[in-house]
């Protein structure tokens, strides 16, 4: 296994769980490492700063742009920056461990073209009902934010073609175990 085939990239539609999923594989699949994004978007009241994301303002994620530090970056949703931070992946992979990334779509194309080794795995809802579903019982976002949100969606499930491989949402410590089976 090469070192960029040991990172896999997990995208998928808004709220469909990414993330869930990704907390559960790097609480319970610790030879996993989980890449720990950047964001310009504020703290939800459960996240910690490190451990969820790196949450920083607009200048410094400028300047991580700037200095090439960043693997990849979007601005997700029309709001608010995300990035990978590229050393930490760099010393995961070259550690041997297998590393994960939990991004956008617009994340994942990118990653597509600087690391096409890399393995692209889409996370699926189980229908668009339950994806709605879920996008509005988490109760965080606005209407105005559902709804854009939501356009994403849209177009983002269409993508799953482009994708190594597709997993669907419909219990998350069973979708984590997919994922990490198909990582190893
Ligand atoms: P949330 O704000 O709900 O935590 O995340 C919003 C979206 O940003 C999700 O689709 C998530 O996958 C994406 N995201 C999180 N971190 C990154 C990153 O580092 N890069 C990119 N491109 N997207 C990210």
């Amino acid at each position: 296994m090469t070192a960029r085939s040991r990172l896999t990239v997990l995208a998928g539609p808004t709220a469909v769980g990414k993330g869930t999923v990704a907390a559960y594989v790097r609480d319970h699949h610790p030879q996993v490492w989980v890449s720990v994004s950047a964001t310009t978007r504020r703290p939800r009241p459960d996240e910690l700063d490190g451990v969820h994301y790196h949450f920083i303002t607009d200048a410094e994620f400028d300047d991580l742009i700037e200095g090439g530090h960043l693997l990849e970056w979007a601005v997700v949703h029309g709001r608010a920056k995300y990035g990978t931070p590229r050393a930490p992946v760099e010393e995961a992979l070259a550690e041997g461990r297998l590393a994960l990334l939990e991004i956008d779509l617009q994340g994942a194309r990118q990653v597509r073209q600087s690391m096409p080794e890399a393995r692209f795995v889409f996370l699926a809802p189980p229908t668009w009902d339950d994806l709605v579903d879920r996008l509005i019982g988490r109760g965080t976002e606005t209407a105005d934010e559902q709804r854009a949100r939501l356009r994403t969606a849209e177009v983002e499930l269409a993508a799953a073609q482009e994708f190594d491989a597709v997993i669907v949402n419909d219990d998350v410590p069973r979708a984590a175990d997919e994922l990490v089976s198909l990582m190893s």
